[in-house]
Parts: C-alpha cells; structure tokens; sequence
C-alpha cells in the first residue's frame, strides 16, 4: 500500500489521537519521515492544536472536537497549499 501526501492530510487528526491502526500508523509516518512537506503539515497541526489546549484547557466533546479538527485542517490546508 502507498501513502500519498493527500492521506497522511486527510488522517492528520487521527495521527494526532492516536486512532489509527498499528500498522497503518507506520505506514503513515514513514511517509512523513520521508517527505518535507508532510512533517511541516503535522508540526503545524500539532503545534496549533498544542497550543489551542493551553489556551483552553477544557475538554472539548467529541463531536465539537471533530468540528474543531475539521476546520483546523481546512485552514492548514490554505497556508499549506500557498507555500507548495
Ligand atoms: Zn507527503
């Protein structure tokens, strides 16, 4: 199985929860350790959501979590895609 850069984006919030399967999940971060872009995607996943949750320490649901993560990758995708 092949992991494109439009996977590893389209499973950046379950990356990040850890919800993905074991092997999946290795398959994925190969790819990342092997392409640029898709390590600055994650760090600037991760540090905006890192940050988020130290600005607000409260638990979001689940279901406001998902939107959150919805939105976050959307706006990553437009930073993102300007610099490609
Ligand atoms: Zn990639």
């Amino acid at each position: 199985m092949i992991i494109k850069c439009k996977d590893v984006f389209e499973l950046l919030s379950e990356l990040y929860d850890d919800e993905l399967e074991e092997n999946y999940e290795d398959l994925i971060q190969q790819h990342i350790n092997e392409c640029e872009n898709c390590l600055a995607l994650l760090h600037t996943f991760e540090r905006t959501l890192d940050l988020f949750h130290s600005l607000q320490p409260i638990k979001l649901e689940q279901k406001r979590k998902q939107e959150f993560h919805r939105w976050l990758k959307v706006e990553i995708k437009r930073i993102v895609i300007k610099r490609y």
